[in-house]
């Protein structure tokens, strides 16, 4: 088979839902963002499997994500939307019972007009001025949205993945000044926010990249395995070279594997030349540059002709490929496409 499997270890991913859990206090409710399709990895079936391990809030970044959602979990899960209520969204949030982020006097007013009496989550924005209401903003309207008792009060930490950055505690104090005195349950830490410790965990947290197996939760066990099948195997003679531009030269008469997967795979044109693949626990180094569908690997120096190298395992994180790409394990897993067999384990 020429499609590569990106084979994704449920029983890992639930069981980081639970070592995030476990980190807070039992009072506090430990969600689920699944947001670009379970960060890239298939929105449903990463959501079922933690429905079934006891998730009962999910969080989307936008209302379409979210009727997909609803669609494959039915209606007993809250389904938060991190946009809010946007124009054109009110019949999807109404009919299928999502709860948008509220993130501005705008959003409040279309919500209360179009959808009187129905859930909805207020965003405050604390610092990081990305989303939500601003502290002034929220001192005008505090009164009145709270007699419309949200189902959540929120911020986001701009810094929760550098621990010693000022700007966590400047955020945290912000915000427990601006929820003062307020019945609704409150929410200010994703993965990171949880790792700071108790005093960020509130009512409800909202982990993501923990629960795929990345940085900064180093405790996390990984989730997906990545194995691309090896379509052609050559020899080539010292002085050789390998694919487009010619910038790599064999040194030694070397045996080249030829993989299918590429750039248009998310694996970045940035890793030529770069990046290892693995034959088991062997490395073996990607010689020449990334193509569009395919990847070409040193393979000289083992003793058995491979028939699939592997780029994401325990030997090679997603955080560990991203420091290669210079980027963070996010974005190697949302980037990684619809080209994968997804192939669903544990
Ligand atoms: C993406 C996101 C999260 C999850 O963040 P992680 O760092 O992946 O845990 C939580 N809350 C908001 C508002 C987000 O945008």
């Amino acid at each position: 088979m020429g499609t590569a499997t990106l084979e994704i270890d449920l029983t890992a991913l639930t069981g980081n839902w639970q070592a995030l859990d476990a980190l807070s206090a039992p009072s506090t409710v430990t969600a689920a963002v699944v947001k670009a399709d379970g960060y890239g990895l298939g929105a449903e079936r990463v959501a079922r499997a933690l429905l079934r391990a006891g998730v009962r809030q999910f969080f989307v970044a936008l209302a379409e994500e979210g009727a997909a959602l609803r669609n494959a979990l039915g209606r007993e899960p809250d389904i938060f939307v991190l946009s809010g209520h946007m124009p054109g969204d009110t019949d999807m949030i109404g009919d299928l019972d999502l709860t948008p982020c509220l993130n501005s006097v705008e959003q409040l007013t279309r919500h209360f007009e179009a959808l009187p009496g129905t859930g909805f989550a207020i965003q405050l924005d604390t610092g990081m001025n990305r989303l939500g209401l601003e502290p002034a903003e929220w001192a005008a309207v505090r009164d009145i949205a709270l007699t419309q008792q949200p189902n959540l009060i929120m911020s986001h930490l701009a810094c929760a993945d550098e621990p010693e950055h000022p700007m966590n505690a400047y955020q945290l104090d912000l915000f427990r000044e601006l929820t003062e005195g307020v019945d609704a349950p409150r929410s200010l830490a994703a993965t990171g926010g949880i790792l700071l410790g108790p005093d960020y965990h509130f009512d409800l947290t909202r982990p993501g990249i923990g629960l795929y197996g990345g940085a900064p939760f180093a405790d996390a066990q990984p989730v997906v395995r990545l194995s691309l099948p090896v379509i052609q195997v050559r020899e080539i003679e010292a002085g050789e070279s390998v694919g487009y531009g010619c910038t790599w030269e064999a040194e030694k008469p070397s045996r080249i594997a030829t993989v299918a997967a590429g750039y248009a795979d998310g694996l970045h044109r940035v890793l030529s030349n770069q990046a290892m693949l693995y034959h088991g626990t062997t490395r073996c180094p990607m010689v020449g540059r990334v193509s569009m569908d395919l990847i070409t690997v040193d393979v000289t120096h083992l003793t058995e002709t491979p028939v699939a190298l592997d780029i994401l395992s325990q030997e090679q994180t997603v955080d560990d490929l991203a420091e290669v790409a210079g980027t963070i394990g996010y974005e190697v897993l949302t980037g990684l496409g619809p080209r994968y067999g997804r192939r669903y384990v544990g």
